[in-house]
């Protein structure tokens, strides 16, 4: 191999047709075939990085090993390519932006005029170059966030632009498109993807693959009409129909010869596939029919009139992997907390499910409804499994109601309460006080010591983990003698003892709370040993 090779992947038509698992596949087949592959994401808007916006806004805010808070297509990648992404792969305008000024107040420009053309894309390609040496890739894929035709991405696509023009055999270009089925037409529509690849090529890129997502296959006819108007050779059409599962989409892309496909266009060697593992749990995912019921309780599921999970996707896709993994298929309902706020009675309907899961969250809205139902699941012995807030949480549900301190609470609720269990992290208060904001909360990998004889440790089986992390507060220890004399058990802290990171309850089927995210570093071939000890739990808490 002597040149690195790029796969540009770019949105046409319309978002939400799943660019990310589409790249994610990509480097799947890909790696297959024997290379060495890493994935970047784009993302065109301002902020430096994702760990500002509200989950509603652009879901889930996903964290790497070394704390970058990014687009949740990063936790695609890693669970498609079984491989952790770190910072250098992870770009906004904000943060490209953000280096070009700084190099500017020092003078590394050397007195000239820094433009947004040529200095932003070129600072682009050199953060893809930089991510290229890092990963010591063969061949990296960068997925620009947005959908062409928006004045967004312009300068992303200039980017890849020039780096073409300087390696004409290193990149190539795909389009991941929508073929609308429109109800009353019956008919499959190509004319959208005809306009989106009219706007590409003004952008001075030509596709040399279609990924053409839609409802139903493309078929001989629509091929022969890409070919013609979008100027692709009709087997560089990829159909991509709807499936059931995301971990499906390498094998679609495998049947339609995609891998060789690219590898032909790049000069590269077309080494065996081995896809065994992959083709072993795609057939598992579609054969499990036991149901298991899992009720997530949360606050960040509603846009306007819309229900979507999409905040808390690494909870779900780690949620699934276990339950496969044991022969199951996962039931997910989704529970606005405020629900329980508005009617406490209505918590009894917590009793329909095998387990419960309350995942990470931040403020104040709809917090005592969560632990109104963190109350009836601990008293019913329903399983639990609390993520960071979740874990905060039952914290302060048990100081309430089991060691009886009344009102306790998190400084994050109630700045002034008398009874913070939970409480700011020393060094988090001085940021706050200056409104230092983004990226300063305790993230990325932290070890964590496992206590001998817990729940937490036998699930592990291990004296010593790591896991991400992204929280400002933490458990407050001049209350964890008094909780842990009323029977809470702490099952996990950090290596100098100081902050709380596991909770657990005995005489409980599965009552456990983690100041950190598990779910960020479960595969789909490799699920994390706390979903599986959950799920687990569930399944002995059976309904009929
Ligand atoms: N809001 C809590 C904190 O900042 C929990 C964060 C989370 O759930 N990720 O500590």
């Amino acid at each position: 191999m002597t040149t690195t090779k790029y796969i540009f992947v770019i949105g046409g038509v319309m978002s939400s047709v799943g660019k990310g698992v589409a790249s994610a596949s990509i480097g799947r087949i890909l790696q297959a075939r024997g290379f060495e592959v890493t994935l970047m994401k784009i993302d065109p808007y301002i902020n430096v990085d994702a760990g500002t916006m509200n989950p509603t806004e652009h879901g889930e805010v996903f964290v790497t090993e070394d704390g970058d808070e990014t687009d949740q297509d990063i936790g695609n990648y890693e669970r498609f390519i079984e491989k952790d992404i770190l910072s250098t792969n992870y770009m906004t305008t904000g943060r490209v932006y953000q280096s070009v000024i700084q190099r500017e107040r020092n003078l590394e420009y050397g007195g000239k005029c820094v433009e947004v053309v040529p200095h932003i894309p070129e600072e682009v390609i050199d953060r893809i170059k930089l991510a290229a040496k890092k990963t010591k890739a063969e061949i990296v894929i960068i997925e620009i966030g947005g959908t062409i035709g928006e004045y967004q991405n312009v300068l992303f696509l200039e980017a890849a632009r020039m780096l073409k023009l300087k390696n004409p055999n290193d990149v190539r270009f795909v389009l991941v498109s929508y073929l609308p089925i429109p109800a009353k037409v019956g008919e499959m529509k190509t004319k959208p993807t005809q306009h989106a690849v009219r706007s590409l090529n003004g952008a001075g890129i030509q596709p040399d693959f279609i990924i053409c997502r839609s409802e139903q296959a493309i078929d001989k006819k629509r091929r022969e009409k890409l070919a013609t108007f979008c100027g692709i050779e009709p087997k560089a059409a990829i159909s991509c129909a709807d499936v059931d599962s995301i971990y499906e989409v390498p094998l679609t892309f495998q049947k339609e010869k995609l891998d060789e496909q690219i590898l032909e266009k790049f000069g590269l060697k077309l080494g065996k596939s081995d896809m065994k593992k992959w083709q072993n749990l795609v057939k598992k995912i579609k054969q499990v029919k036991k149901r298991v019921k899992i009720a997530i309780v949360g606050k960040y599921f509603g846009t306007g009139d819309f229900t979507l999970a999409d905040s808390y996707v690494s909870v779900i896709e780690a949620t699934k992997h276990s339950a496969w993994k044991q022969g199951l298929q996962v039931e997910f309902e989704w529970i606005d907390s405020e629900t329980y706020e508005k009617d406490p009675k209505k918590v009894k309907e917590l009793s329909e499910y095998n387990g419960i899961i309350v995942p990470g969250g931040f403020g104040t809205r709809g917090i005592e409804g969560i632990i109104k139902a963190i109350k009836y699941v601990r008293e019913k012995k329903i399983p639990y499994l609390g993520l960071c807030y979740g874990m905060q949480l039952a914290t302060i549900e048990f100081a309430r109601n089991v060691a009886k301190i009344r009102n306790a609470t998190t400084t994050e609720m109630d700045i002034e309460a008398k009874h913070q269990v939970i409480h700011i992290m020393p060094d988090q208060e001085k940021k706050l006080l200056k409104q230092d904001y983004g990226g300063t909360m305790r993230l990325g990998a932290w070890q964590c010591k496992l206590k001998r004889n817990t729940k937490a440790q036998k699930a592990y089986s291990k004296a010593v983990i790591s896991e991400r992390h992204r929280h400002r507060y933490e458990f407050n220890n001049e209350y964890r003698a008094r909780l842990e004399k009323a029977g809470l058990k702490i099952s996990g802290t950090s290596p100098d003892d100081r902050i709380v990171e596991i909770i657990e309850l005995e005489n409980h089927p599965f009552f456990l709370g983690v100041q950190f995210h598990p779910e960020f570093k479960s595969r789909p071939l490799d699920p994390h040993p706390l979903y599986m000890s959950f799920i687990k739990a569930c399944t002995k808490n059976r309904k009929t």
